[in-house]
C-alpha cells in the first residue's frame, strides 16, 4: 500500500481545510492542521493558544519557532507512521526547510498545491466568520492574510519546484470534482 505524505498548499480559502477532510477519510490517514491545532489551544486558553492568538487575530503568521515546534512534536506521535495530510503548514520557507529536516530520507510524497483566483475567495473568507466563528475573517484580517500569504507563502511554490514534487491543482469547481482532480495528481 502506498505511504501518503501529503502537504496541501494554497492561499486563505482555496478549500484546503475541505478537501483535507475529505482526503483525510478517503486515504484513511489522520490530517494534520496547524490553524486547527492553533485554535485549539486558543479555546482551551493554553499558553501556546494565548500567544498564538496575537497572531491570528491580526492575520499575520505565527512565529516559525513556535510553529515548527508543534508540528514536530504532532508528527513524532504513532498515528502518523502510516501517513498524513499537511494543511496550512507551511507557510514559509523556513518551515519547509524545517519539514523536510524532521521527515529525514521519508519525506513529502506530493506537494499539492490549489490554485484559485485570490480576489475571487476574499468575500467567501469574509462570509465564513459568521459561519464559524473566526476571529480571523474580519475584511481587515482577510487582506492582511492575502498579503502575508503572497509574501511568505507563495515562494514556496518555486520551492517546490525546484525539489520536483509539486502537483498544481485547478481549486475552481464543485467540492467532489477538486477531490477528483487531487487524487488524480496523487495517482502520478
Ligand atoms: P488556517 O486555519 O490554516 O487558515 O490558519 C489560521 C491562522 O493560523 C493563519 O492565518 C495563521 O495566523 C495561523 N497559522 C496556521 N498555520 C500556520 C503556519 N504554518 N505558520 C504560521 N501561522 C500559521
Amino acid at each position: 500500500m502506498t505511504t501518503h505524505r501529503i502537504v496541501l498548499l494554497g492561499a486563505p480559502g482555496a478549500g484546503k481545510g475541505t478537501q483535507a477532510v475529505i482526503l483525510s477519510e478517503r486515504l484513511q490517514i489522520p490530517t494534520v492542521s496547524t490553524g486547527e491545532l492553533f485554535r485549539k489551544h486558543m479555546r482551551e486558553g493554553t499558553d501556546l493558544g494565548e500567544l498564538a492568538g496575537r497572531y491570528i487575530n491580526g492575520g499575520n503568521l505565527v512565529p516559525d519557532e513556535i510553529t515548527i515546534r508543534m508540528v514536530r512534536e504532532r508528527l513524532s506521535r504513532e498515528d502518523v507512521a502510516g501517513g498524513f495530510i499537511l494543511d496550512g503548514f507551511p507557510r514559509t520557507v523556513a518551515q519547509a526547510e524545517a519539514l523536510d529536516e524532521m521527515l529525514g530520507e521519508k519525506g513529502i510524497t506530493a506537494v499539492v498545491e490549489l490554485w484559485v483566483d485570490v480576489e475571487e475567495v476574499i468575500p467567501r473568507l469574509i462570509g465564513r466568520a459568521a459561519k464559524e466563528g473566526r476571529s480571523d475573517d474580519t475584511a481587515d484580517v482577510v487582506r492582511q492574510r492575502i498579503r502575508v500569504y503572497r509574501e511568505q507563502t507563495r515562494p514556496l511554490h518555486e520551492f517546490y519546484i525546484a525539489k520536483g514534487n509539486l502537483r498544481e491543482v485547478n481549486a475552481v469547481g464543485e467540492i467532489e470534482q477538486i477531490t477528483e482532480r487531487i487524487v488524480a495528481e496523487l495517482g502520478r
